[in-house]
């Protein structure tokens, strides 16, 4: 799924692809949401709202940002009729699987509505085609997985992992279509255990790696998983990706208002983005954060060529 060397993952290569000739200077950040944080599905909204706010002041990420709103709208549609998925297991159980290293989320837990499921895949993949971002042949290609008697296998076997059908934004698509069901199952489960003491690199919920992180107002490190959103504590040096934590092959780059910064690791070429609490006027935005940040994945890819 994801290769080592690919300096823009997933869906981030595709929201760039949408953005050409993204502005190189890093000085035009100017975050201008404030307001206490809001959680989960009802935080949407807010993610809408800044996404508009972005596009006005960095007209360069105006096609991104209305890929993003396309995806956050087909997704908001479902949730007012998610389901709360029973779980099971109790508080103790939960604690002790996590103290043993195995993360909590199994997929037979998630409540998946079929028929959403199924619509939501048809309707990313036209916001998809509507920017673009993928060609008449692979829209059909998905539509067909959307539609196929398959889709619970198919689904199962991208949350485990798996090899998938080879269809361009595959990955993408079911991250997108699955990930309301997900949050939701997570909800429940975080309302049951606390993630202090989990400080492994994949998500102590899903399994997944994570794709962005936040910097505490003290200092410390969280890790935002790209397919639940959930967070955990990490080391603040170390490399979320290989585990090198040798400060000499780990560089460090921030925007010019420090409200965003990025890590990059010598050793595994790979890189986190982080927001910065401490200098941020808002609380971390995942959607929007990460169209927000396109201009620094530009910039570590122009070092890193540099570098070569
Ligand atoms: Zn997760
Ligand atoms: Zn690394």
């Amino acid at each position: 799924m994801r290769r080592p060397a690919a300096f823009l993952d997933g869906f981030a290569r595709v929201v760039f692809a949408v953005s050409r000739g993204i502005a190189s200077s890093l000085s035009l950040y100017d975050p201008s949401v404030t307001g206490p944080p809001a959680s989960g599905s009802r935080q949407l909204p807010r993610d809408i709202a800044e996404l508009k706010a972005l596009a006005e002041r960095q007209p360069e990420l105006a096609p991104a940002a209305a890929l993003q709103i396309g995806l956050i709208e087909a997704v908001r549609r479902v949730q007012g009729r998610l389901s709360t998925p029973w779980i099971e297991a109790t508080a103790d159980v939960l604690a002790s699987r996590l103290a043993g290293g195995t993360p909590l989320l199994e997929f037979d837990q998630i409540a998946f509505e079929w028929n959403d499921v199924r619509l939501l895949i048809r309707q990313i993949t036209d916001v998809l085609r509507r920017h673009d971002a993928v060609d008449a042949d692979t829209a059909g290609a998905l539509h067909g997985v959307g539609r196929s008697p398959q889709l619970p296998a198919t689904l199962r076997l991208w949350f485990e992992g798996g090899t998938l059908p080879p269809i361009d934004m595959l990955d993408e698509v079911l991250s997108w279509a699955a990930r309301p069901y997900l949050q939701r199952t997570v909800e429940v489960l975080q309302q049951r255990v606390s993630l202090d003491t989990w400080r492994r690199r994949q998500c102590p919920m899903c399994a997944a790696e994570p794709d962005f992180s936040v910097i505490t107002s003290s200092g410390e490190r969280q890790l935002v998983c790209g397919r639940c959103h959930a967070r955990w504590p990490f080391d603040p040096i170390a490399c979320p990706y290989c585990g090198n934590d040798d400060r000499k092959t780990i560089t460090s780059m921030a925007t010019s208002d420090g409200a965003y910064r990025v890590m990059i690791c010598q050793v595994c070429s790979r890189y986190i983005k982080a927001l910065d609490a401490r200098r941020s006027t808002r609380p971390l935005l995942p959607y929007a954060d990460a169209i927000a940040t396109l201009p620094l994945d530009a910039a570590v890819m122009r070092k890193i060529d540099q570098e070569k």
